[in-house]
């Protein structure tokens, strides 16, 4: 008997800086051809499968670069970048075969989908892939809460967090050599330990609607399916 994967919906939530590998800036094509890799693993067991993917590679409201620019600006710069993301991420998974849907919380007619929930579902109970951009659409929002906000609104069962580490610590384990790893934490835990995992919006909106974070290693192969199957390593916030 085969058995069915624990997850049935879920979203991943990537930052930029995933998609960089060993660059400083930008995107790495043996990384993003690596990491699309793992996302069709997944999508090839049946699972719905979205994305939210960062900008960090490319343009951040609060940054030095953003200095001189004014705060709203700014930060409608950073979501003019996670557009670029998608694209690419979206080309490198069509060359593969998979069909996939990029919809943008700030309407671009020309580009992509403006982001209409019943069609993203609908996209995804089709089998196509669905990446949304664009983060929430509003200034002083980061997509980790554009991830939380779209993996609740479309019925996701799990928001995964592929990260650069194995799952939340205590602190930065590439910094500090003993940071403490945890295996489960509530969403209280990281709201008053104030651990560095997703903003504090994003963690009070999956609170809030019961919806469970894994945070694991995007870079670990074959760990995205691992999780989506109910193994692997990561951290659980529930
Ligand atoms: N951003 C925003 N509203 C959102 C999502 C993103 O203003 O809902 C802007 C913000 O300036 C942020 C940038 O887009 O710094 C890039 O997003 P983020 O920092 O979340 O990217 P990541 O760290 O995941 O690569």
């Amino acid at each position: 008997m085969v058995s069915e994967p624990k997850y049935r919906r879920v979203l991943l939530k990537l930052s930029g800086e995933a998609l960089m590998g060993p660059k400083d800036f930008g995107l790495d094509s043996e990384t993003v051809d690596r990491i699309t890799d793992e996302i069709i693993a997944v999508h090839e067991m049946g699972v719905q499968v979205s994305l939210v993917i960062g900008a960090g590679n490319i343009f951040r409201g609060v940054s030095q670069a953003a200095e001189s620019i004014e705060r709203t600006s700014a930060d409608y710069i950073g979501m003019l970048a996670t557009v670029m993301n998608a694209l690419a991420v979206q080309s490198m998974l069509e060359s593969k075969g998979v069909e996939t849907r990029v919809q943008s919380a700030i309407p671009m007619a020309t580009v992509c989908e403006p982001y209409i929930r019943r069609r993203a579902v609908r996209h995804m109970e089709r089998g196509r892939l669905v990446i949304f951009a664009g983060g929430t659409g509003n200034p002083f929002f980061t997509t980790d809460t554009a991830a939380a906000l779209r993996a609740v609104e479309t019925g996701c069962d799990g928001l995964l967090k592929g990260t650069q580490v194995d799952g939340v610590y205590s602190a930065d384990p590439k910094i500090v050599a003993d940071a403490e790893r945890y295996d489960s934490l509530s969403y209280q835990d990281v709201i008053s330990r104030d651990l560095k995992v997703m903003d504090t919006s994003a963690i009070a909106l999956a609170r809030e609607n019961d919806l469970p974070i894994l945070v694991f290693s995007i870079h670990t192969p074959g760990a995205f399916a691992q999780i989506v199957n109910g193994g692997g390593k990561y951290t659980i916030i529930q």
